[in-house]
């Protein structure tokens, strides 16, 4: 099973594609959690893409095409992948297209996790984030449910980071949704409920047979 999460950033496509990882037992590949681990590790592609990612902008398509070229490569995608935060732009999209060709793969589906914007703006400030797991808390929770390490704030969800990355999702990914409507494969999900009814809907628009499958306009 190959997946694509699309939606803006702060609609929830990291937790319901950590969750779809799990439950079909294949990799989650998300660029912006392999970029910030870079920026960890202090690698020179690290050291370029944090000032970039501070500032809400998007990293290069050709350094980004490169690193989910390497990644999808690996032999952990032979049974499917579910890809979280990439493509952004249409160039990115069109490199899929052609890389996805080279692997013999295809997509499966789209989910689209569709959020206003208020809610999106409403959502990103303040948010908390897990340093060792990635889930993300509302403000004023302090440990993760999970691993019990301390929250952080990322540092383009603070207050001057989310406008422009709302501003760059608008301008640069929302035609990459034409994308693949074009390829009749996407399935919208309202974003807005709880995470649990939200999954549910994830889950049936993934596996439910093509010729029975509601497309959406
Ligand atoms: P969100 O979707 O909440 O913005 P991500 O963790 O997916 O968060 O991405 C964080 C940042 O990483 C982006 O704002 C951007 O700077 C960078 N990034 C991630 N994926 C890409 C990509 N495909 N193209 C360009 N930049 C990217």
């Amino acid at each position: 099973m190959n997946l694509l999460l699309y939606g803006a950033p702060g609609s929830g496509k990291g937790t319901q594609a950590t969750r779809l990882g799990d439950h079909f037992g294949i990799p989650h590949i998300a660029t912006g959690d392999m970029l910030r681990a870079e920026i960890q590790a202090g690698t020179p592609l690290g050291l370029e893409a944090q000032p970039i990612l501070a500032a809400g902008q998007y990293v290069s398509d050709e350094i980004m095409i490169g690193i989910v070229r390497n990644r999808l490569r690996r032999p952990d995608c032979k049974p499917g992948f579910i890809m979280d935060g990439f493509p952004r732009t249409v160039p990115q999209a069109e490199a899929l297209d052609g890389l996805m060709r080279e692997l013999g793969k295809a997509f499966d589906r789209v989910v689209y996790l569709r959020v206003d914007i208020d809610e999106l703006l409403r959502r990103l400030s303040g948010r908390l984030v897990c340093p060792a797991c990635q889930r993300t808390y509302p403000p004023s929770t302090t440990a993760c449910a999970v691993d019990k390490s301390l929250l952080v704030q990322r540092e383009d969800d603070k207050p001057e980071a989310v406008r422009p990355r709302i501003e760059i999702y608008l301008e640069k990914t929302v035609p990459v949704l034409d994308h693949y409507r074009g390829a009749r494969l996407v399935s919208e999900i309202d974003g807005q409920g709880t995470m649990e009814e939200i999954y549910q809907h994830v889950l049936t628009a993934v596996t439910q047979p093509a010729a029975t499958r509601k497309q959406s306009a």
